[in-house]
């Protein structure tokens, strides 16, 4: 567990960027929050330190977009499942990429992503009251996150 205040969305920004070292390929990172919590804002920070092709946005008409490295990395697949009722699984994604070779972010995934992964990056962003900083808190679930430390 672990926790960081992010001033700004250019800091949540930045936090993303430095996320994205430490993801491997077939990593899966669940956000939660509420709306406008800065979500999407730290997927566009993942891709960017991911440097896959852009731009990062609430996937609206689709589930999930799979945004192709610009270089040699993995692609980054950015799901939303918030209209998603039930369990989330690898078919309902309809990609044309694997987890296993892609990091994948979803958000709005607490609860419904077991069906993807036993492993997972559980981040969970709060509002604070009175500005604009963002609390983010980290928890690794299963074997991949034990022992790994923000
Ligand atoms: P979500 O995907 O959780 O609904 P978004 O990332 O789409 O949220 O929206 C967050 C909004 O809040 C953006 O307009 C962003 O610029 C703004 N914002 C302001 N301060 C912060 C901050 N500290 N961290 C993240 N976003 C912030
Ligand atoms: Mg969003």
């Amino acid at each position: 567990m672990n926790a960081e205040r992010l001033p700004t969305a250019e800091d949540m920004r930045a936090y993303g960027a430095r996320l994205a070292a430490r993801l491997r390929p077939g990593d899966l990172v669940v956000l939660s929050g509420p709306l406008g919590a800065g979500k999407t804002t730290l997927v566009q920070g993942i891709a960017e330190g991911l440097k896959v092709r852009g731009p990062i946005t609430s996937p609206t008409f689709v589930i999930a977009r799979v945004h192709p490295s610009l270089r040699q990395g993995p692609p980054l697949v950015h799901a939303d499942a918030y209209r998603l009722g039930g369990d989330l699984e690898v078919d309902d994604l309809d990609l044309d990429a694997s987890l296993e070779e892609s990091v994948t972010v979803v958000e709005w995934g607490e609860g419904l992503v077991e069906g993807l992964s036993e492993d997972r990056l559980e981040i969970h962003i709060d509002r604070e009251t009175g500005d604009d900083a963002r609390v983010v808190t980290l928890r690794g679930v299963g074997a991949r996150w034990s022992g790994e430390t923000a």
